[in-house]
């Protein structure tokens, strides 16, 4: 049995900050363990339910935050980008379950360093609905078969999951106090509770189902900047519907997020030359 295991930053116990989440800050290194230590807890409580082979993708920023060498040698692992499916990579039919780790809220939601995808996105939205990543990453998951079995993060993504994905286990690591502030388990103590979650959700895998995903996938993002939103709807297909949001009718969940991918990489594009004329000023 495969268990597909996808492993964000944001949601992880004990980081609240800027700082601990973007390279370079004199936080990140100690994220990565941090990080890193919730992805071993994870991946044991997947062996444990009965997990033959596991795959962990690294789900935050660059893609390459894990460190590698001290992550349990059993997993294999999903690192580096750009690619296609982003957080979603290497999720195939032949998972069992999906399970969602370091989760954080949507854009423009309640939550510990809440956003969706990017920092340059105010608000995505699937068939009017706003969403977090963990609902774009679940219909990836759902377009393949595979439900989501296990959610860990903060209170704020914890409650959206419940919502979101029939019978989910979670493990809220944290309370969100603020977009940058929260009161969080002890390391360790999070890393107990997602072992013992995993391993639950991965034993029970196949009582549980994928939700169908909706006929129609229409994709609306608000961008921060219109000029963001103009480097963006330079890609094809795209319809502007105002200075900062765009459109896109999808034909189905990959192009869904190849949609937002490019449209992630269009606004950093975008975002970075804004920077650097305000530098030159
Ligand atoms: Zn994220």
């Amino acid at each position: 049995m495969l268990v597909y295991l996808s492993v964000d930053l944001e949601g992880v116990a004990g980081i609240a900050t800027l700082d601990q989440i973007l390279r370079g800050g004199s936080g990140y290194p100690r994220a990565q363990s941090l990080m890193t230590a919730e992805a071993n807890a994870a991946i044991r409580g997947a062996f444990a339910g009965g997990a033959t082979e596991v795959v962990v993708s690294d789900s935050h920023g660059t893609m390459d935050n894990l460190l590698a060498d001290q992550l349990d040698p059993r997993a294999r692992i999903v690192t580096g980008g750009p690619r296609p499916a982003c957080m979603a990579q290497g999720l195939s039919r032949d998972a069992a379950v999906a399970i969602f780790v370091g989760y954080h809220a949507a854009a423009g939601a309640p939550g510990v360093l809440s956003h969706t995808f990017s920092a340059n996105f105010t608000q995505v939205r699937v068939n009017g609905e706003p969403v977090s990543e963990a609902e774009v990453n679940a219909l990836y998951a759902a377009d393949r078969g595979v439900p989501i079995g296990a959610l860990t993060g903060d209170d704020r993504i914890c409650a959206v999951a419940r919502e979101a994905f029939p019978g989910v286990r979670t493990v809220e690591t944290k309370q969100a106090l603020g977009w940058s502030a929260t009161d969080s388990l002890h390391p360790a103590a999070a890393c107990a509770a997602i072992e013992a979650a995993t391993g639950a959700a991965t034993a029970e895998a196949s009582r549980l189902s994928a939700r169908p995903v909706p006929e129609t996938l229409d994709l609306e993002v608000g961008f921060a900047s219109a000029l963001g939103a103009d480097f963006a709807a330079t890609a094809p297909g795209t319809d502007r519907l105002d200075a900062h949001t765009l459109r896109y009718r999808a034909p189905n969940v990959d192009e869904l997020l190849r949609a937002i991918m490019a449209w992630y990489y269009l606004a950093a594009l975008a975002a970075q030359q804004s920077a650097a004329v305000a530098l030159r000023r």
